[in-house]
């Protein structure tokens, strides 16, 4: 295959490991496991192709969905992203107004317990694959109350032939 940088026929498709950076704002690093790479044995140059985004982003979600611990402010962010929401219509779905859910991303104000189990069971009644085992309803008498700061340990994910996977270090 030809390299688009320097013309030589010496890119070669592959497989890699990716940090993700499309989900900004998370307090931890996602990492991709065997993504499609093309390779240019000549110049180094690299080409990622993340398979199925919309697919990774609802296996990042059933990460945060089963957490046990609190939301985090950027979780809260990326769960209303998922289901395509402004601050507004999250508010209107929670029975709050648009100002409590700013101040939830902003860090300005904590989520309450109940807010924070009714966000993940509408994620995963709007957003998350009917016929999913019940996470939320299995998850929820585990999430600690207390506050703790924000785990730094990355989530894995690997592509797979049957989707987005989450695995161990
Ligand atoms: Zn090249």
């Amino acid at each position: 295959m030809k390299c688009y940088r320097c013309q030589k026929a010496t890119m070669k498709p592959g497989r890699g490991m990716e940090r993700y950076e499309e989900a900004a704002g998370l307090p931890y690093p996602v990492l991709l496991a065997n993504v499609p790479v093309l390779r240019c044995a000549s110049c180094g140059e690299e080409a990622v192709s993340i398979p199925d985004a919309e697919a990774l982003h609802r296996a990042i979600a059933r990460y945060i969905v089963a957490s046990r611990r609190p939301l985090f402010a950027g979780e809260i962010r990326f769960l209303r992203k998922l289901l395509g929401w402004t601050a507004a219509e999250l508010g209107r779905e929670m029975g709050l107004d648009e100002k409590t859910i700013s101040r939830w991303e902003n860090r300005k104000k904590a989520m309450g317990t109940v807010a924070d189990r009714l966000l993940r069971m509408i994620v995963r009644d709007r957003a998350l694959d009917r016929g999913e085992p019940d996470l939320v309803g299995a998850v929820f008498p585990d999430i600690l109350r207390e506050r703790r700061p924000p785990e730094r340990e990355p989530v894995r994910l690997r592509a797979t032939r049957r989707g987005w996977r989450q695995t161990a270090a």
